[in-house]
C-alpha cells in the first residue's frame, strides 16, 4: 500500500468516537488514571509493548508515564525510529466531560473543558497506529511517550528516561493553530516568587510604628516592566497576596511572577530586571525582601534543515497542508525533550479556545492530525 493510501484510510467514525471516549474519561493533572487505561488497552491490542515508568510514583500521582514502542515493518524495519508525544492529563475541570458532535465539531456541553487538549493527540496517534496496523504499509519504529502532569509544568516529561528511547526526531501533538503549523521555536521560563516584610502595628492608634508590606510589593510590582517586553520577551506578576485585618498595617506581603523569552539571555535579563525592582523597593521604603528564582524549563531552537522541522514541512505538504513554521509564547513537554537531547517539534493540533468552557475539536483537524501522524510515521 503506498503512503498516500495509507494516509486515506484513517476512519473517521471510529476516531470521533476515541475522541469522546477519552474525553468522557476523567482525567486531571496527576489523576490520569482513567484516560491511562484506555490508552493503554488500546496500545496493547495494537502490540505495542507498553510500560508505565515510575513518574506517578515519585510525583505522587495515580499513574506514570506510558512509554510505548514497536518495530518497524516491511522497509521501515530499518528506518531510524520516530517518537510521538502527547499528554494524558488535562487541566483543571476536565472531570465529567459530556462531548457532543455539533456543526462538525466536538465540544463539552458548556458546563466543563472538552480535554481535547489534549485527548485529540492521543486519539490521532492511537487511530495513525491502527491504521498502521490494519494497512499492513511500511512504516518506522515507533516510540510513543505519554506523559502525566504536563499541564502543572511539565512534570511527567521532566521524569522521562530519555537513555531508554532510541528516536532521535521527536513530535508533540499539543500546539494551537491548525494541522500544518509546526512549532520551532519556544521560550525560557523563570518563575520569581518574592516575600515583602515590613512591620506591623495598629492602623488606627500608632501607624507610625507600622511598615506596610502590601504597599512595599506594590511598589517593586510598579516599578516592573511587564506585558510584553520585546517580540520575545514577556513577564507577568500573577499572584499577590498578604496582610489580613484593616485594621493592622501589614507585616508580611507575597508575589508571584514569571518572565519568558525565546532568547534565553533576554529571559534572564528581564529576571534581573524585576528582582531589582523587588530589592530596590524594599531598600527604598526601609523593609525587607527575599525572593527566589527558579528555572521552570529551557526553551529551545530549531532551524529550518533540522531533522524534526524538515519531515514535519514534508509530511504536511504530503497531507494537502501548507507549512507553517513559527515560534509559541507557550512551554510543552517538548522544551523538556528538547532539553534532554532529542530534537523534537510541536505540531499544530487544531483544537480551539483551549482551557475554556468553549474549548472546541473539528472533526475535519482530527483526521488530518491523524493523517500528519500516518505520513511522519511511513517515510524514513
Ligand atoms: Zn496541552
Amino acid at each position: 500500500m503506498s503512503a498516500i493510501d495509507v494516509v486515506g484510510a484513517v476512519q473517521q467514525e471510529r476516531l470521533v468516537d476515541l475522541l469522546m471516549q477519552l474525553c468522557r474519561a476523567d482525567s486531571a493533572p496527576l489523576r490520569e488514571r482513567p484516560v491511562f487505561e484506555i490508552v493503554w488497552e488500546h496500545l496493547v491490542a495494537l502490540g505495542f509493548h507498553v510500560r508505565e515508568d515510575d513518574a506517578g510514583r515519585r510525583l505522587g500521582g495515580e499513574v506514570g508515564n506510558i512509554i510505548a514502542t514497536k518495530p518497524g515493518r516491511g522497509a521501515g524495519e530499518h528506518w531510524e525510529p520516530v517518537m510521538f508525544s502527547a499528554h494524558l492529563d488535562r487541566v483543571e475541570g476536565g472531570v465529567g466531560v459530556r462531548p457532543v458532535l455539533v456543526n462538525g465539531r466536538i465540544q463539552s456541553d458548556g458546563s466543563t473543558i472538552l480535554g481535547a487538549d489534549d485527548a485529540a493527540g492521543l486519539a490521532a496517534i492511537i487511530e495513525a497506529c491502527r491504521v498502521l496496523q490494519e494497512t499492513e504499509a511500511s512504516h518506522a519504529p515507533l516510540e510513543l511517550v505519554l506523559t502525566v502532569g504536563e499541564e502543572i509544568g511539565l512534570v511527567g516529561a521532566s521524569q522521562v528516561d530519555m537513555e531508554a528511547l532510541r528516536s532521535k526526531v521527536g513530535f508533540v501533538l499539543d500546539a494551537e493553530g491548525p494541522v500544518g503549523t509546526i512549532i520551532a521555536r519556544a521560550p525560557t521560563h523563570y518563575i520569581i516568587e518574592a516575600q515583602f516584610f515590613g512591620r506591623a502595628a495598629h492602623a488606627g492608634i500608632e501607624p507610625e510604628r507600622g511598615l506596610n508590606a502590601i504597599k512595599i510589593a506594590a511598589q517593586a510590582v510598579s516599578r516592573m516592566d511587564l506585558g510584553r517586553i520585546d517580540l520575545e520577551t514577556t513577564a507577568n506578576v500573577g499572584y499577590i497576596a498578604g496582610g489580613g485585618p484593616t485594621n493592622v498595617v501589614p507585616e508580611r506581603a507575597e508575589i508571584r511572577a514569571e518572565a519568558r523569552s525565546l532568547d534565553p539571555e533576554k529571559a534572564k535579563r528581564q529576571v534581573q530586571n524585576m528582582t531589582r525592582a523587588i530589592e530596590g523597593a524594599a531598600a527604598a521604603s526601609g523593609g525587607r525582601a527575599t525572593w527566589d528564582v527558579r528555572l521552570a524549563y529551557e526553551g529551545f531552537r530549531l532551524d529550518e534543515e533540522s531533522e524534526p522541522i524538515r519531515r514535519a514541512k514534508a509530511a504536511a505538504r504530503k497531507i494537502g497542508r501548507t507549512p507553517v513554521v513559527k515560534a509559541t509564547g507557550g512551554g510543552s513537554d517538548a522544551n523538556i525533550f528538547n532539553a534532554k537531547g532529542l530534537p523534537t517539534a510541536v505540531l499544530g493540533v487544531g483544537f480551539e479556545a483551549i482551557h475554556s468552557f468553549r474549548e472546541s475539536m473539528p472533526v475535519e483537524e482530527l483526521v488530518k492530525l491523524t493523517e500528519m501522524v500516518l505520513a511522519l510515521a511511513t517515510s524514513p
